[in-house]
């Protein structure tokens, strides 16, 4: 399969009647710099995310692009609240969750679910397959039996057999599968993938994209995919945001990015593509 198989298969609904599932606006966020800190006081801060302003339309995908270093996993880590930010809003549904505290954070987190992009490094290896999608979903109390992750399992075409299996006996498309499996056994209504294929050969990639294009419509769920592959996001995503040194410095849905780009970055990272 080629990422090209991808573009064959239907698009989002309208993509200017979409509700903004998230709206985020003027988002900052440092971090303290241990290596400039002086011997006496604290650290001085580095501004990772210098404003960022942008919605992520629900039932969408929306792509995040950018070279290493320029914020795309800091914003997305504030998406799912893994990060907060120092300023700005981050409404979700309508809600800032900026800056809500774990207990208030609590009814949201199944809801914002993320794959990442090692998945040995989210895989407990010391548990079967089916033990690591059960667990979630017993912690929120949704089920958590073998037939519960089996059924996880089949939505991402892996057969029961893998429930038996532990996380090094996959290749790296099966466990990214697994991991897929995990957030979907949710229900949540975000997911949030960063750089999930990265690691994969092209034929895998290809069809860990699918799936996930795939169920993404199927469960109407929104999705943040992070990359920094623009080949990647033109075949999966509806709307992209360019990011360079954490700064948005373009946005819009990809067919006119890629016919029209308005930023430099973005016409080096087209250039990029074989
Ligand atoms: P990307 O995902 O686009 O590669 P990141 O969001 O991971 O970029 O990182 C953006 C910048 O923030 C980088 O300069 C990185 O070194 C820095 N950074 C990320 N996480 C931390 C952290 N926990 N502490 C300090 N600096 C961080
Ligand atoms: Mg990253």
């Amino acid at each position: 399969m080629t990422l090209q198989t991808l573009t064959q298969t239907p698009e989002a609904p309208e993509a200017g009647a979409a509700r903004s599932l998230f709206t985020v606006r003027d988002l900052r966020l440092s971090f303290p710099d241990l290596a400039r800190k002086p011997l006496l006081g604290p650290a001085p801060r580095t501004e990772v995310l210098k404003g960022l302003s942008f919605d992520i339309p629900a039932g969408q995908i929306t792509g995040i692009v950018g070279e290493s270093g320029s914020g795309k996993s800091t914003a997305g880590r504030v998406l799912v609240r893994l990060l907060g930010p120092d300023s700005g809003s981050v409404l979700y549904d309508g809600q800032d969750i900026g800056h809500l505290d774990e207990a208030a954070l609590r009814p949201l987190r199944r809801d914002l679910q993320m794959i990442f992009q090692d998945p040995m490094s989210s895989l407990n290896p010391r548990h079967k397959v089916w033990r690591i999608i059960a667990q979630p979903l017993k912690r929120y109390g949704l089920g958590g039996t073998k037939a519960d992750a089996i059924a996880a399992l089949g939505k991402v075409g892996l057969p029961p057999a893998f429930a038996e299996r532990y996380p090094h006996e996959l290749s790296g498309g099966q466990r990214q599968r697994v991991g897929i499996a995990r957030a979907i056994a949710l229900k949540p209504r975000f997911i949030l993938a960063d750089e999930i294929v990265s690691g994969l050969d092209v034929s895998s990639q290809a069809q860990v994209l699918l799936l996930l294009k795939q169920l993404a419509r199927e469960m109407g769920l929104t999705i943040a995919f992070i990359s920094h592959d623009l080949s990647v996001i033109r075949h999966l995503c509806d709307r992209v945001i360019v990011l360079n040194r954490g700064e948005i410095v373009e946005q819009g849905p990809v067919a006119q990015v890629f016919r029209a780009p308005v930023s430099e970055v973005t016409r080096t990272l087209l250039a990029a593509i074989p």
